[in-house]
């Protein structure tokens, strides 16, 4: 078998991860750092035999695992979390070369969520009871059984976060899984599986198969013998997965993109909308939940893009490693071109470039924040989600026509809006989204519902909700009297 891959200063294993051993592939791919694209190594393509062989030990361990109490899962998944904390700083280092996210934001942000992902869904799974519904003819008993082995796909743009948000429930509810991980940047889930070795994980409790979304995950999704597919990522990739999953009728949850508005009120704290609005540019703009079309009143709109144009000139960009740099590169560069395309197309239609507009200086995959005005509701850059650091402007008149225009495209995932707290209520409440923040940002807790509507997404994760998806619900009928045959009988 050949040696670990050495990025960062982190060891780490090319291979798959499959019934606790790791899987050389004589196929690979490589990888380089969108920082400064210097080669990372190439790790282990996925081919149909380790998908095969994944799926058989993801089979095999899950009557062992999902006959453990919730207590004993609780048990395995607590050192599993325990064992991401203790290795800290190598997935800090590595997911900061690997996909460019910041290190302060892996330090203080992604890390410690990623161990509450797994910690909080293994101690809610204790309180999850049978619940008993009592009629006149018969004592329900709604049971919550593990479903099988979960297929959990996520994207690059942050793959610890996204990957645990799924691995947690999925596993705390009984089931196995089988992690297919972003082929841009899969290294902090091969890391993953060191730490569910050394937290004694049976195995095949979790799979890690590396791979193309194309060849891996479609092999994957496409088996029967999965019972979950669990998605985040793009709409053309959750059709192909919805195509799939349809075709066994096995239940998927699709997570995907958005094009969610920012509204601005003209009774809103100003400096604070504005702030907020910098923060859009977060991660190089590569966040689903982004609030990428401000909808700004037309009585603060000098005020506000003079506010948030002070912010925005004030950003770091540069190298993730480096502690004090608000704006990463760009994943890939095949996605800085379809981000310049769209800026260009933009503004061969007719846009205005208010800040921005191409690349920075800094390096090859780095863009400038960008804010596009002068645009119609109809233009693509308005309809089509960039996932890059560029926003759009429109002005409106009242709360009617920015409801109007903060629904008038395809995708309904989240959004913001600032005003006085009781008009931005109002105004929120008619907002179609799966989710949206008055005068605020970003805030979730595990507890709350999290997913979209119209083209962004079908089911929720969180809380609750994330074991009604990984669960099979069953009502075990007891009637209450003695029951005889009757052909009368309804
Ligand atoms: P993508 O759809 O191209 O890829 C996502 C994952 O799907 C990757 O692991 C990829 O390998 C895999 N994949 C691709 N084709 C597949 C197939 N046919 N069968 C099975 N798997 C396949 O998305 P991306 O470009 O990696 O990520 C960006 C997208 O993710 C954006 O649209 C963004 O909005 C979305 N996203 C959504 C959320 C959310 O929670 N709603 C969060 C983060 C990102």
């Amino acid at each position: 078998m050949s040696r670990l891959l050495e990025v960062a200063g982190v060891a780490v294993s090319p291979h798959h991860y499959i019934g606790g051993q790791r899987v050389p592939s004589p196929e690979r791919f490589d990888l380089s750092s969108p920082i400064d694209q210097q080669s990372l190594g190439s790790i282990a393509e996925g081919l149909a035999e380790h998908v095969d062989s994944a799926i058989v030990a993801a089979q095999r361990a899950f009557p062992g695992w999902s006959k453990l109490t919730a207590a004993e899962r609780k048990t395995y998944l607590d050192r599993f979390a325990a064992e991401i904390g203790k290795r800290a700083d190598d997935f800090c280092r590595l997911e900061s070369t690997d996909a460019g996210v910041l290190l302060s934001r892996m330090r203080h942000g992604v890390v410690p969520r990623a161990m509450l992902n797994i910690t909080y869904f293994a101690e809610h799974a204790l309180t999850l009871q049978e619940r008993a519904i009592d009629t006149d003819q018969a004592h329900h008993i709604v049971r919550h059984d593990p479903a099988g082995v979960a297929v959990i796909i996520t994207p690059w743009n942050s793959p610890l976060m996204l990957t645990t948000w799924k691995l947690g429930p999925a596993l705390a509810a009984g089931n196995t899984a089988i992690v297919k991980p972003p082929e841009w940047a899969p290294l902090t889930c091969s890391l993953l599986a060191d730490c569910a070795d050394a937290a004694e994980l049976p195995p095949g409790v979790l799979n890690i198969v590396q791979g193309s979304g194309a060849g891996t995950g479609a092999k994957l999704v496409g088996d029967p013998r999965i019972a979950r597919i669990s998605f985040t990522g793009s709409v053309p990739t959750a059709r192909l997965i919805a195509q799939a999953a349809g075709a066994n009728l096995v239940p998927c949850s699709l997570e995907l993109g958005g094009k969610s508005p920012f509204i601005v009120l003209d009774d809103a704290d100003l400096d604070g909308a504005a702030t907020t609005a910098a923060l859009m540019y977060r991660n190089a703009g590569q966040v689903c939940l982004a609030g990428t079309r401000l909808l700004v009143h037309e009585n603060v709109l000098e005020t506000f893009v003079a506010i948030m144009g002070g912010y925005v000139e004030k950003l770091r960009i540069g190298d993730p490693r480096d502690e004090a740099t608000e704006i990463g590169p760009i994943i890939h560069q095949r996605q800085v071109e379809r981000v310049k395309g769209f800026v260009d197309r933009a503004v061969a239609g007719g846009a205005k470039v208010l800040w921005g507009g191409g690349l920075h200086k800094f390096g090859k995959q780095y863009f400038q924040p960008t804010l596009i005005t002068n645009v119609r509701q109809n233009d693509e850059i308005v309809q089509n989600e960039v996932f890059g650091p560029v926003l759009t402007l429109q002005t409106f008149a009242s709360d009617d026509e920015a409801v109007l225009l903060a629904n008038g495209t395809d995708y309904g995932l989240g959004g913001v809006c600032y005003g006085e707290t009781a008009h931005a209520t109002a105004v929120a409440e008619r907002v179609e989204t799966g989710f949206i923040w008055v005068n605020s940002f970003g805030i979730r807790d595990l507890a709350a519902p999290f997913g979209g509507i119209k083209r962004s997404g079908i089911g929720r994760e969180g809380g609750d909700w994330s074991f009604e998806f990984f669960s099979n619900v069953k009502d075990v009928v007891v009637p209450k009297k003695p029951f005889r045959a009757s052909f009368s009988h309804r």
